[in-house]
Formats: C-alpha cells, structure tokens, sequence
C-alpha cells in the first residue's frame, strides 16, 4: 500500500508513492474542514497527475478527488482553468464526501456523502495508491476556550481582527475564525491591520484598518505551470499583476519555486514585505 499524509515528514514518502505508482487508482482526497492552504490537495493530485504522463503512466491510471466541499475552487475565474486541468488528466471528481475509514492491509477508502444528493451514501473505493489530507483543526488549547465561535476557531471581527466579546484580544493567521482560504499570504496583509488595530486600541481609539480578506493559493497545476490566484472574502480577485493570473503561466511557477522563498525569508517574517 501506498498511503501518505501532508505532514513536512511525508512529503519525500509521497515522492516515493508518487514515483513507484505504475497504473491502477489514484484518490486524493480533501476533507470538509478549513485547510492549510485550501489549494495544497488540489497541487499534489496536479502534481502527480503530471508526473503519470511524463513516465506514461497516466494511460493506465485512474486518478480520482474526493471532496468534502461542494467544488472544485470558490472563485469561478480559477476553477474555469483548474477544470480544463482536471480534463486534461482525466482526473473523476466526487464532491461532498467524507473520508470516514481506510482499510489499509486491503486497500480500501470509504466514504460517506453528506450533499442533497449523496446524502449517507457510502461508497467504498479500491485503491493503487491514497494522499489524505486530515481534518483540520484550532489547537486544543484554543478550541477548549471560551474564545472560540461554533466551528472552533477564535471568533473575531472578519475586518479589525478584534475580538468580539474581548475587546483586547486580536487574532490572526490560521488559528482565526475567517472565511478565506488560511494561508501564509493572508496573514501578510493581516498582520499590518492587527498592529494598528492594537496601536488604535492601547491609544483609545476605535480600529481604523480593515482586512479585507485577502489571500493567495499559488496553485501548481503541473511542472513548470501555475495558476495565482489572489482573492478577498467576496471571492473577488485581488491580483498583483498586470496580466490575466487565471492562466496557467511559467512565469508564476518561477516566482513561486525562486522569488517567494526569498520574499518570505528575506522579507515577510521581518515585517519588511
Ligand atoms: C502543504 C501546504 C502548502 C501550503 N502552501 C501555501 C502557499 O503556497 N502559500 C501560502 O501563503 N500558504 C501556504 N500554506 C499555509 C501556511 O503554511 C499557513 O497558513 C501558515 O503557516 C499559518 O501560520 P500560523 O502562524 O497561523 O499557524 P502555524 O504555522 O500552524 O503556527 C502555529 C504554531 O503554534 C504551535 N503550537 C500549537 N499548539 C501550541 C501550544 N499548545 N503551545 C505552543 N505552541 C503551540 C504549532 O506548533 C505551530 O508552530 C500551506 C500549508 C501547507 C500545509
């Protein structure tokens, strides 16, 4: 069997599942929960695909997502172009599913629809090779608080990052309570909001900055391609470029592989980008 999570140790072991895949099923799967990085289950399975076709492998695969969400990506603009990926991969999608067991010595995933229409409809699927990606979750320590919404994350105000029964307490990054895609790239521009909210707040003043729900997947759709997408809680674009970022492009995947490594580094955890 060949069965890795998204945890940093299994990356290589995915490699490894990655290359010693000869044909046969494929599932990648994403759960119903918020996600680090809601495009990270999505580059894997574009990843792999593409390495099947390289190695002429993809004739003989059949690649297969389950999804514990209703589509493929929420901004209509990028899913148009994740589509024709998923097309050009043959790659069969399953939405609102939930991953409830894996049979691992028998090779076995099953799982449970939860939509209008596959509702407690149980489907048991014989796979060649699984990538799971797990439910994920606050830290106990916050999820056991009184600081926390009905979901579990830190309820906060989506535009000051205020707190809203404790007006001295702010949140920001995966931990908070938002609806966007939790990303690195979002706590960028959350950070400056929260400081001069905190600057407002110990001054006495209301906050004065707003987020507006900025966040960034960088979606590798194959070697040397990627998609940026940028969007706000509205799913509304917020690009960076000039030029339309729904396209597949060499040049995105190069920023991504050469320039935000350093960007991140050199510039973002010093506050300087
Ligand atoms: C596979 C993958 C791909 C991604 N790709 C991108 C991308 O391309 N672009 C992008 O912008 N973002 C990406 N992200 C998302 C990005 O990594 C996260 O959004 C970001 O790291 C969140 O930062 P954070 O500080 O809020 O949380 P974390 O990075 O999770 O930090 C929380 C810290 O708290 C620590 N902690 C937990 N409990 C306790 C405790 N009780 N006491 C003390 N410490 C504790 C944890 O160990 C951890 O170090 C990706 C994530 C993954 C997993």
């Amino acid at each position: 069997m060949c069965a890795a999570t998204t945890l940093f140790e299994s990356a290589p072991y995915t490699f490894e599942c990655v290359k010693n895949f000869k044909g046969g099923k494929a599932i990648f799967h994403n759960p119903s929960t918020p996600v680090k990085c809601g495009g990270a289950p999505h580059k894997i399975m574009y990843l792999a695909t593409d390495y099947f076709r390289k190695h002429g492998v993809l004739p003989k695969a059949d690649v297969q997502y389950w999804s514990g969400v209703g589509k493929l990506f929420a901004v209509p603009q990028y899913e148009k172009t994740l589509l024709e990926v998923v097309k050009r991969g043959n790659i069969k999608l399953n939405f609102m599913y939930n991953l409830t067991e894996i049979d691992g010595p028998n090779h076995v995933a099953k799982f449970v629809g939860f939509g209008e229409n596959n509702k407690d409809q149980v489907e048991e699927v014989v796979f060649d090779m699984i990538h799971v990606t797990p439910p994920q979750s606050a830290p106990d320590f916050v999820r056991n608080s009184s600081l926390v919404n009905s979901a579990g994350w830190v309820e906060v105000d989506q535009g000051t990052l205020q707190h809203v029964r404790h007006a001295n307490i702010f949140s920001l990054g995966d931990v908070a309570g938002l609806p966007i895609s939790k990303t690195g790239a979002a706590i960028r521009k959350q950070a400056p909001v929260v400081v001069q909210n905190l600057l407002d707040v110990i001054a006495g003043r209301k906050p004065s900055a707003t987020y507006l729900g900025y966040t960034s997947c960088p979606l590798v759709t194959g070697y040397g391609k990627l998609v940026l997408a940028e969007f706000d809680y509205n799913n509304t674009p917020m690009e960076t470029f000039p030029f339309d970022q729904s396209k597949e492009r060499w040049s995105m995947y190069q920023l991504k592989r050469e320039v935000l490594p350093r960007m991140y580094w050199g510039a973002i955890l010093k506050g300087l980008a």
